[in-house]
């Protein structure tokens, strides 16, 4: 995602919800308020003789209690039923099958802004608990290692904000979008939410008549029933919870074809169809000249989500990303800048979602990339020179290191900041030291490093380490002194080839 660079309007204050409750018992069936975003642990009073649940994680070191370990989900079945008012909880299932890769006798799943109705794990009602923003799960039986489980949470997903969170739900002028990076997919369903655990989404939502529902991949079917529509999509490739999108609104969705005859789809407000159809339409263009520089496009469609929210930056979700509509709409930026924004969050779906990051630790592969794409096609669509915009960033590199670490090891988002880790060491301090090893290597190397990246982790998801194997094989020699310094120095190296630069 890139920060929107104006200032966004004021937006209300965070709304605090009702007084938080304690878990009781342990209890199954019945309502459990799940506590929302306890900033600790909350104790809980648990079934005799158990040890007491605890929110875990994958060891992500600047989020360390998101996702879980145990288990690797296959497929989620989200299926979300819309009241036809953004203030108040949808009615949601959430299905999740997976693999367990230990003996369990609990499954901890990430969910922290809903009540959950009930839990079963393959068929049977299953206990359940809340404790910090983890939904514990007791099923009947343990599970054994190896196993294939489904596990079904009936639960409420509320879009009223969170407190002291922004993201999961976007609530809209006339609906909903999503938001979910990096953290907080589990505002929304009951997930591994960690983009090391990618799995295949089925995404049913009902709606009022008069409003169109949207989410990442493809259709598969659209039911009418009594002045409601349920309308279905699923991904054809495996996809992380960060990026996962549903939009609701009074929109159209715009069809056109990309190369390859890609199924190319926009989702757009009905009433700005006409005012927004010119920068729509420099979409396939787009693909065409990212599919140039890297390779064939990674999923089986791609268009534009225009939210008529001031969300302060645009988001690259799976398939479909999401934009502000006023970028469009408002003229505040000159056009190449508009174009240029296109296309990062389209390079996106190459860096960053086909290939996403191991650890939230290396975003910097998301973000470098497209500021690099977005950067080369300002150049060479609008004689923006990259090498002015990469000498700018060194003379401010170091000060980005100091407030946000190296790029490769940004410090951990402050508590309460919305701009979490997505800060300029990981934007356009990341661009630059993709440009420091194309000077370092050459233009022909870079590129092949490029495209022999995205092609080898594509629907997969890779580590810095895994960058610099790649960029040192493609290259013939060992970049780890030179990479490492790059990435892991608390000051920024000499550019090569520019030892004027400061
Ligand atoms: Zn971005």
């Amino acid at each position: 995602m890139p920060l929107t660079p104006c200032t966004p309007a004021p937006r209300a204050r965070l709304r605090t919800f009702g007084r938080l409750k304690r878990p009781g018992r342990l209890r199954t069936p019945g309502r459990l308020k799940v506590t929302a975003l306890l900033a600790s642990a909350v104790s809980v009073c648990l079934l005799a003789a158990s040890a007491p649940a605890t929110p875990l994680g994958v060891g992500d070191s600047l989020f360390p209690y998101l996702g879980n370990p145990g288990y690797d989900v296959a497929s989620y079945h989200l299926s979300f039923t819309y009241p036809g008012t953004n203030s108040e909880p949808l009615q949601a299932v959430t299905t999740i099958g997976a693999w367990t890769t230990a003996p369990l006798d609990r499954v901890n799943l990430d969910f922290a802004h809903g009540t959950v109705d009930s839990v079963e794990v393959d068929g049977e009602p299953a206990a359940f608990t809340s404790v910090g923003e983890d939904l514990v799960v007791t099923p009947e039986d343990p599970l054994p290692e190896g196993s294939w489980t489904r596990i079904t949470v009936r639960h409420t997903s509320d879009p009223t904000p969170a407190r002291n969170r922004d993201g999961g739900w976007v609530r809209t002028a006339d609906g909903l979008a999503m938001a979910n990076q990096a953290d907080v997919a589990h505002l929304v369903f009951p997930c591994n939410d960690h983009p090391s655990d990618k799995a295949m989404f089925t995404i049913r939502v009902t709606v009022p008549d008069g409003y169109t529902a949207v989410a990442n991949g493809l259709p598969t079917g659209v039911q009418r029933a009594a002045r409601m529509t349920t309308w279905t999509y699923r991904t054809q490739h495996p996809m992380a919870t960060e990026l996962a999108q549903v939009s609701i609104g009074r929109s159209s969705v715009l069809h056109r074809t990309g190369p390859h005859d890609l199924p190319v789809r926009d989702v757009v407000p009905t009433e700005d169809s006409r005012t927004l159809e010119p920068w729509l339409k420099k979409t396939p263009g787009q693909i065409a000249w990212m599919e140039g520089k890297v390779g064939r496009y990674p999923f089986e469609t791609y268009g534009l989500l225009m939210a008529d929210a001031d969300t302060g930056f645009e988001l690259e979700t799976q398939t479909l990303s999401l934009f502000e509509r006023g970028l469009f709409t408002e003229s505040a930026h000159p056009r190449w800048y508009v174009e240029s924004i296109m296309v990062h969050e389209l390079s996106h779906q190459w860096f960053g979602d086909s290939v996403s990051p191991r650890t939230w630790s290396d975003l910097w592969l998301n973000e470098g990339h497209a500021i690099w794409y977005e950067a080369l096609y300002a150049e060479e669509k609008a004689k923006r020179s990259m090498e002015a915009r990469m000498k700018g960033a060194y003379k401010a590199s170091d000060g980005w290191r100091a407030a946000g670490g190296p790029p490769a090891a940004p410090k951990a988002p402050d508590p309460g900041n919305k701009i979490s880790i997505f800060r300029p060491n990981v934007y356009e301090g990341a661009a630059l030291v993709l440009y420091a090893l194309r000077q370092e290597i050459g233009r022909p190397a870079f590129e092949q490093v490029e495209r022999a990246w995205v092609d080898r982790h594509q629907d997969a998801t890779a580590t810095t380490e895994d960058f610099v194997r790649l960029a040192s094989e493609i290259s013939g020699r060992d970049l780890g002194g030179f990479l490492g310094a790059w990435l892991y120095g608390e000051k920024t190296p000499p550019m090569p080839g520019h030892p004027d630069w400061r």
